[in-house]
């Protein structure tokens, strides 16, 4: 059996960059590993906000928090605020981690469930500690020896420079063995009995071969597309923004611990507090809203001065048909794309690296394991998209034509199921290894109006008396720790400041 020897990632932002880190770190040597990339082409140059997971990655490779936030400007992030999604004026927060505490069975927005419909709960907002330190601008970070506290509880994830994110680890991988080739790839070679990737050349003539290809190259899929015509599903009827425009400013306004995603007439505006500045995008379907418009709207809601010229994208919701191809895999946005409203990029790039290193073939490339990592990750962008599908759908907004597709269209009848039983008696499970858990859902069913017609029936194990006991108790001990946390900006000023 022969096993790979040489590794080549094309592309150089933050999918290449951290495949070469993680590889790095994991083989050690094993490999011969390189990446191309063209300083002229450059990168896409957003990206900024994530999930929790991603810190896993880092500690995957071993990076210390603090100096990453130093190294990439970076902030928390608790969560995501959702303003006028429901309606105008609504806003809820998407808040990581757990809502309240279980209790016998059940989960705790059953109990609310029952409360609120007789008026006898407080928002439900007051009963995650996430959400509720977020709308006090407060952070610190959990702190697991005060296990019955739910300080305990608190998950956080980050918003920094990704530009600055690719640098660090471009360094971090060239001190472990990996070589990085400055150039435009021009020309890609396939075998012509299997159709397998041979090499690549350069502009400059060089041929480079490899066993294994990573195609981390961006929308244009170089190798995965270009070369190799894998073919695109294109998902762009249940999510209908096909454009984005991003712009910096000053930072200003509140230094806030979460993302704030604004709905407008055709899509939405994010904001996303760094220490050096804010990150302002407007995402939006142009079948609704011309280019100027939507530039007009953005820069029209800016908390701070404009720092930059405004950066214009383009892009098609979707995914390769086989992400896996051959002796070739697309990471990041090579592989597809879907819109950044629940900062799902990064970790889809992040959890592809995890999966091709478990199913990381010999040079036989047994179609098995590439079968298996494709039915993976179709299921992990399937139920990522649906979860994004659900914020657009669950509108009352009709007051534009853009509200009145998403609130009449059909949406894929795995998020209808969801939709359908939530709506009953406020149950959801999490299938397989989805990657927002129950409580992401009932934050966003919740937040978007979808009001269960009952609640379950295991709640009236409980006396009324001892449901509303349960749920002042959660909300007194969230808001009497919220009182002492300290503020983002002291907490990021205390232990990760980044130079000015
Ligand atoms: C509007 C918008 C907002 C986003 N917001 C978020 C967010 O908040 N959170 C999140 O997680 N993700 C977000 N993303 C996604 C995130 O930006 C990307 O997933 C991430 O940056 C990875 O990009 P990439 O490395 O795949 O591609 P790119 O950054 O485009 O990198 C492509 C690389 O390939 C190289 N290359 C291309 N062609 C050639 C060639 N011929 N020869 C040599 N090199 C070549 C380029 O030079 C570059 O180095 C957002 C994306 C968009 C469009």
């Amino acid at each position: 059996m022969r096993q790979l020897s040489r590794i080549l990632i094309v592309g150089g932002g933050s999918a290449g960059w951290m495949t070469a880190a993680l590889l790095s770190r994991l083989f050690k040597g094993l490999y011969e590993i390189t990446v191309v990339e063209s300083r002229e082409i450059g990168t896409v140059g957003v990206g900024e906000a994530t999930i929790p997971a991603i810190k896993k990655f880092n500690e995957l490779l071993g990076l210390d928090e603090n100096e990453f936030l130093q190294r990439t400007q970076g902030s928390f992030k608790l969560g995501i605020q959702f303003n006028d999604w429901l309606r105008p004026g609504s806003s809820y927060i998407h808040g990581f981690g757990v809502i309240g505490r279980d209790l016998e069975w059940l989960r705790c927005h059953q109990y609310w469930l029952k409360a609120n419909s007789q008026g006898r709960a407080a928002d439900f907002a007051n009963y995650s500690i996430n959400t509720a330190a977020a709308l006090g601008n407060k952070f610190m970070r959990a702190d697991p020896r005060m296990a019955e506290s739910p300080i305990a509880h608190l998950a956080h994830a980050f918003h920094f420079d990704a530009g600055l994110y690719a640098k660090y680890l471009s360094g971090y991988a060239q001190d472990r063995g990996v070589r990085r080739r400055e150039g435009k790839v021009a020309d890609v070679t396939l075998r012509s009995n299997d159709g397998f990737i041979q090499s690549v050349t350069m502009d400059d003539g060089e041929v480079i071969p490899a066993d294994f290809f990573v195609d981390c190259s961006g929308f244009r899929g170089l190798l995965i597309e270009q070369a190799m015509k894998t073919g695109y599903e294109d998902w762009t009827h249940w999510l209908p923004c096909d454009r984005a425009i991003a712009v910096p400013c000053e930072r200003s306004g509140d230094f806030t611990p979460y993302t704030r995603s604004t709905a407008r007439p055709a899509g939405w505006q994010w904001r996303i507090p760094l220490q050096h500045r804010t990150g302002n995008g407007h995402v939006y379907s142009s079948q609704y809203m011309d280019d100027d418009e939507a530039e007009r709207i953005l820069c029209d809601n800016l908390d701070g001065a404009q720092r930059a010229e405004p950066l214009r994208l383009c892009f098609v919701t979707g995914k390769r048909k086989k992400i896996w191809n051959r002796n070739c895999v697309a990471i990041g946005l090579s592989s597809g794309f879907l819109e950044p409203l629940e900062s799902t990029s990064l970790h889809l790039i992040q959890s592809a690296i995890i999966r091709m290193v478990r199913l990381l073939p010999d040079a036989s490339f047994d179609q098995a394991g590439i079968d298996e990592f494709n039915r993976q990750t179709d299921f992990e962008y399937e139920r990522i998209r649906d979860f994004i599908i659900l914020h657009y759908k669950a509108t009352e907004r009709a007051d534009t034509p853009f509200w009145r597709y998403c609130r009449d269209m059909e949406v894929p009848a795995t998020l209808q199921r969801k939709i359908d039983l939530f709506r009953a008696n406020g149950r959801i499970f999490r299938e397989d290894e989805e990657l927002f858990a129950e409580e992401s859902w009932i934050q966003v069913f919740l937040g978007q109006g979808i009001s269960p017609r009952g609640y379950d029936p295991l709640v009236d194990i409980k006396s009324d008396a001892q449901t509303v006991e349960f749920l002042d108790n959660i909300e007194s001990v969230i808001s009497k720790c919220v009182e002492v946390m300290p503020t983002h900006a002291d907490y990021v000023a205390r232990t990760c400041p980044a130079p000015e």
